[in-house]
């Protein structure tokens, strides 16, 4: 296998073909612009394009009704659109959690997941084939990293997934698929800012969620960005030693160094920050790892989503990974209460799609899928 650790420097992408057409999806509203200048049309048309691609989500270029029909004969024989087709759904049938299986034009293939609950409707996308993170308690982890996705393959899962389930449906959207969102930054900004534009309507800066293991330099990057989205760190354990032995990623960026980024990052964008914490039997639930939470809590505005761990067993580990086990339900609700005493806004995330492998942590596509 190639060397993992090169993948854990962040790299660039640069313009996109798919069989000799420029890919447009991915573009943000400034590149779109940009672009037609260059070829000779108002700039206006960068709006209008973006439009139809990032609210109206068309599919076809003969869909734009506002563009006149030269360009849109033009675009259609020099331009692509999609970036991912989508190859199969799978529904838990537990509590309609569905797994979307998406296949970009290199024939990887990637997973997003929907998650219907009372009051919202949540896509969890991924920005990474595989990861290089190597998180010991993570079925993606197991696998490897592949590529990264480029901004338009990031955004297409959210086209697919309306399309399937209705655009006004989908009322969140997080960054907490398969892949490290900071480790592919400059695609993971540029889909950010898509979704954040005014122009694609629906969804609010504080319904967008990315989910990072802690990559510091990075975190701090983004909160200068001003897309003022909501972030949340993959916490997992107050000790630097016990975070290295299941989050590898610790060694190069310590706790000192994150929690210092994302204090930056909640005073710069005004946002709570969410801590994810896994429940791990031994490892993170004893008494002094309540202590350690709640002296990090209260140094910033910052809630906690606690997870029960789920299991890995469709990957079937070996070395840390076989050992780690879930926490058993009374303890994750002792825990819950001892933080709740000390007024920390705790959250326990449930458990969705367990049976279809598409809870936190289970997405993984199998080498010989
Ligand atoms: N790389 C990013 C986003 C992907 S992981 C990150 O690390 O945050 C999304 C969330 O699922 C993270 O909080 C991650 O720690 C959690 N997760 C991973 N494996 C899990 C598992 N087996 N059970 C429960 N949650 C898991």
């Amino acid at each position: 296998m190639e060397n993992q650790t090169s993948h854990l420097e962040e790299n660039q992408q640069d313009d996109i073909t798919i069989n000799n057409k420029f890919v447009l999806k991915g573009l943000t509203l400034d590149e779109l612009k940009n672009y037609f200048s260059k070829n000779g049309e108002p700039r206006f048309r960068g709006e209008q394009i973006f439009n139809w691609m990032y609210n109206h989500l068309v599919t076809d270029f003969f869909d734009m009704a506002n563009v006149p029909k030269v360009l849109r004969t033009k675009l259609k024989d020099s331009c692509e659109i999609m970036t991912l087709q989508h190859v199969d759904t799978q529904i838990s049938s537990f509590n309609g959690t569905k797994k979307y299986i998406f296949e970009t034009v290199d024939k990887y293939k990637i997973e997003s997941v929907l998650i219907p609950e009372e009051d919202r409707v949540t896509l969890c996308i991924s920005t990474q084939v595989g990861c290089p993170l190597d998180c010991k308690f993570c079925a993606t982890g197991l696998m490897g990293y592949r590529k990264n996705l480029s901004a338009g393959e990031i955004f297409d899962q959210y086209v697919l997934a309306a399309k399937d389930f209705g655009k006004d449906n989908i009322t969140n959207i997080v960054f907490m698929g398969m892949g490290e969102p900071l480790l592919n930054y400059n695609n993971s900004v540029k889909a950010l800012e898509i979704f954040a534009q005014e122009l694609t309507t629906g969804i609010s800066k504080k319904k967008i969620t990315v989910s990072t293991a802690g990559i510091a330099p990075k975190i701090r990057e983004l909160a200068d960005k001003n897309l003022n989205v909501k972030l949340a760190l993959s916490l997992h354990s107050c000790f630097d030693d016990i975070r290295s032995s299941i989050m590898p990623i610790n060694d190069k960026y310590p706790l000192h160094q994150i929690i210092d980024a994302v204090k930056y990052y909640a005073r710069r964008t005004r946002t709570r920050i969410t801590f994810e914490y896994i429940m791990l039997e031994g490892i993170n639930d004893r008494n002094e790892d309540i202590e350690e939470l709640l002296k990090v809590c209260k140094e910033f505005p910052s809630k906690i989503n606690i997870i029960p761990f789920n299991s890995l067993k469709h990957m079937n580990p070996t070395g840390i990974a076989a050992q780690i086990r879930p926490t058993n339900k009374d303890r994750i609700d002792e825990f819950v209460q001892r933080l709740r005493e000390n007024n920390i806004t705790v959250m326990i995330r449930n458990t969705q799609g367990d049976d279809i492998a598409a809870a936190c942590g289970q997405l993984a596509i199998l080498l010989n899928d």
